[in-house]
């Protein structure tokens, strides 16, 4: 099903303080953030009305926008403010919300000291990130060719738009194979992470191992499934975990936002079982975020 182009839609979104009626959202062509990544954003979900761990999203937000030098002419509770706002006004149950901040075109170039940083808010009903169907049997990745960059290449504990290049790179391309997502190994061929989503794996014994986030995003979803498994008694391993790996691990997750918890069942030729323990990860955390 083809779903309608994003700028077509209707109701309203929030923009620089005020709800504006959707289509006649617009920036200008020569806006900072388009051409020079000066872009930073969130990726929340409503649940029954409720955004779950809006303020923790907020909080983000503006370490995100602190990493890129900007002044966000707002303070973070009149964002959690704005989000709930525009959630009622579009009257959005269970769906997204898409908070995104940018420099505007003040300056051109690369320098933009004086450009202006402009809040956008937009929310839209949404169901799953990956076909249902595929999200019980598990999903199949590739190996990116892209890695994750080097700590001291970009501001890689952020939601900065540039991150995302290389994601879209490496989706496209798995794609292409018939693949659903890409696993990314980081610039030192350690696992790292999914284009827009971490990684678990589970041994033979039933313990979870998950990459140590030095170099790519902490994900709020991979806090809570951490949280979840140890109040199970669950032992879990953060840890460098090379692809040499992946032949020993029996099952395999994701976990993010907008994916949840979803099973993977294969990495290139590595096959993975979604298992109890998965399932029973994924109700719990089902349970969490419907919690009032
Ligand atoms: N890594 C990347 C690159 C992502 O885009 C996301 C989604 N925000 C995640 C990890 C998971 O983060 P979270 O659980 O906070 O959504």
């Amino acid at each position: 099903m083809e779903s309608i182009p994003f700028d077509k839609r209707t109701g309203e979104i929030w923009f620089n303080g005020k709800a504006i009626n959707w289509p006649d959202v617009k920036i200008h062509i020569l806006s900072h953030g388009l051409h020079y990544a000066s872009c930073v954003f969130e990726g929340e979900r409503v649940y029954d009305g409720e955004i779950f761990k809006l303020e923790e999203h907020t909080k983000r937000l503006f370490y995100s926008a602190s990493r890129l030098g900007f002044k966000i002419p707002y303070n973070q509770e009149d964002i959690n403010i704005a989000c709930k706002k525009i959630v009622d006004l579009q009257k959005v149950k269970n769906g997204y919300v898409r908070p995104v901040v940018w420099r505007g075109s003040e300056m051109m170039a690369i320098s933009a000291q004086r450009a202006k940083i402009h809040v956008a808010i937009a929310t839209w009903e949404w169901g799953s990130y990956f076909d249902p169907n595929l999200k019980l049997k598990g999903i199949r990745l590739n190996i990116s060719k892209w890695r994750r960059p080097a700590p001291n290449t970009i501001p890689w504990d952020t939601k900065a738009s540039g991150l995302y290049m290389i994601c879209t790179l490496s989706k496209h391309e798995a794609e292409k194979e018939g693949f659903t997502d890409s696993l990314m190994l980081d610039y030192q061929d350690n696992i790292a992470e999914a284009t827009g989503a971490n990684i678990f794996f589970k041994d033979d014994k039933g313990q979870l191992h998950t990459p140590i986030p030095d170099s790519f995003l902490d994900g709020i979803t991979r806090r809570s499934i951490i949280e979840i498994a140890k109040s199970k008694n669950i032992k879990i391993f953060e840890r460098k975990i090379k692809p040499e790996e992946l032949s020993k691990f029996k099952g395999c997750f994701l976990t993010g936002t907008a994916a949840e918890v979803t099973p993977v069942s294969q990495i290139n030729k590595y096959k993975f079982v979604v298992c109890d323990v998965i399932e029973d990860l994924s109700e719990s955390y089902q349970s969490l975020v419907r919690k009032k």
